[in-house]
């Protein structure tokens, strides 16, 4: 389905924030920043995975679908997503992960991409040996548009994650499985961060 609204402006003039949709965001802004740009109820679970990425101590963001009638009209496709908080704190970002919901309902697996392919690969590597399934990412979800919001970023290349509706609802509801998965990105994206900020010290 093609998206209803082209950015965030146009979504703004019919769609009424507090009732058809809300910006949640961490208490304060880090360089390592998990956005879901399409949470609530327009990617079940997507916020829920997001916020748990971040945990305490990394940021995120979460635009939330919560009306009563079809949350899909509030999907901005991520090359699109203009949302102004956002926009703002991605300019302090150096580590951008984006959290997606692909609709496959019986087949649990995610889908790597964005421009970071070193990153992506890292989890790629990391998550498959923990037993979660990474399949090829499909035409139309590889994130390679510059401007797609997991590319944003200080750097202009992040990661986004497609997960399919089956594992994410397995993250959601078996509390093993959903230790696995999120501890597994989190040291990843730890390891990463160390590693950054040392060479950023480095310059100086
Ligand atoms: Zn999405």
């Amino acid at each position: 389905m093609p998206d209803f609204y082209s950015n965030f402006r146009e979504l703004q003039l019919h769609e009424r924030e507090g009732r058809d949709y809300q910006i949640k965001v961490s208490q304060k802004w880090h360089r390592v920043l998990v956005i879901a740009p399409h949470g609530g109820k327009i990617e079940y679970y997507t916020s829920h995975i997001a916020k748990w990425l971040a945990g305490e101590d990394f940021a995120w963001y979460s635009f939330e679908g919560i009306n009563d009638g079809d949350n899909r009209l509030l999907h901005i496709t991520s090359h699109k997503f203009d949302e102004p908080i956002v926009l703002r704190a991605l300019q302090e970002a150096q580590t951008v992960l984006t959290i997606h919901g692909q609709k496959n309902a019986l087949d649990e697996f995610l889908m790597i991409g964005g421009l970071d392919s070193s990153f992506g690969t890292e989890l790629r590597v990391a998550l498959q040996h923990c037993s979660f399934i990474v399949k090829e990412s499909e035409k139309g979800y590889r994130g390679e548009m510059a401007t797609n919001i997991c590319n944003r970023g200080c750097t202009g290349k992040g990661v986004q994650l497609e997960i399919s509706f089956a594992l994410r609802k397995k993250i959601f509801e078996d509390l093993e499985c959903r230790f696995r998965f999120i501890n597994t990105i989190r040291s990843r994206i730890k390891a990463r961060d160390q590693f950054g900020s040392t060479s950023i010290d480095n310059e100086n």
